[in-house]
């Protein structure tokens, strides 16, 4: 079954990450992507060298001309006017937030103001919000929560209105990852995966756009999230095969 996925976020020009990976994961996944871009970005792998933010109408106006839409994935947002936009903007259909804060090469990509706009004015819209755990410390000190008290912060972005909120385990250590997602009076559900030693970017764009096309297909949450995971896992050994493929096929001197 098909289901049309509008993906808000920034382009990330190396590919990796953002839209264009929203995008992939999208058709890979039998559904369509409408896109609406926030950020023109210039980046590889390891570096962020500029970030060109889109006029916030320019962003309302990709929503509006996106016609209906069965989910909507939100990613990179850059700034507090484009958070406000989008908050104003977006369709009324399953909504999965990733609040991307900072690329893994180190640069920042959402101001301060836009924090906290996100959590005063986009939260109470978002059905889903997919921080991992340096988010979501981030997300901690800025409501004033003690640092590494998840459960409590959790509370209180499920208090502000968004359904439910998946904590994602990759950044731990240890054998296997794993992740919890929580909803206010209904147990937590945790998703275990065995750890795969391969870096691989973009994996929260493909988990966050993977869930929403599952929800635009018609799954419950838990569903959704089940077989978004799957999808990543693959990915991710995809990934550790081309690294080792790569080590054997390393010359040494
Ligand atoms: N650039 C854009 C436009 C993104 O949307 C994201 C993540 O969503 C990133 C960069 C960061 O990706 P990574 O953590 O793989 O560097």
């Amino acid at each position: 079954m098909s289901g049309v996925v509008l993906c808000i976020g920034g382009l990330d020009s190396s590919g990796g990450a953002g839209v264009l990976r929203d995008s992939a994961t999208v058709h890979a996944l039998n559904g369509t992507a409408r896109v609406a871009v926030t950020a023109v970005t210039a980046q590889s792998d390891r570096a962020v060298t500029a970030v060109h933010a889109v006029p916030p109408k320019v962003v309302t106006d990709q929503i509006a001309i996106a016609g209906p839409v069965s989910a909507v994935k939100i990613g990179m947002l850059g700034r507090a006017g484009i958070v406000e936009a989008v908050a104003a903007a977006v369709p009324r259909a399953p909504c999965v937030l990733d609040p991307v804060l900072m690329s893994s090469s180190g640069h920042m990509l959402l101001d301060d103001l836009g924090v906290t706009a996100l959590l005063d004015r986009l939260l109470p819209k978002v059905d889903l919000l997919t921080p991992n755990v340096p988010e979501l410390a981030a997300l901690a000190r800025r409501l004033g929560v003690p640092e590494g008290d998840h459960s409590a912060c959790v509370e209180r972005l499920l208090q502000r209105g968004c359904g439910a909120v998946l904590v994602k385990g990759g950044h731990a250590e240890g054998p296997v990852s794993v992740d919890h997602l929580y909803r206010l009076g209904v147990p937590c559900v945790a998703f275990t995966a065995p750890r795969i030693d391969a870096t691989l970017r973009g994996t929260g764009c493909r988990l966050a756009s993977a869930i929403a096309v599952h929800l635009a297909q018609g799954a419950s949450l838990v569903d959704a999230v089940t077989a978004a995971k799957h999808h990543v896992h693959d990915a991710l050994l995809v990934a550790q095969e081309a690294l080792d493929l790569g080590e054997k096929l390393t010359v040494r001197p």
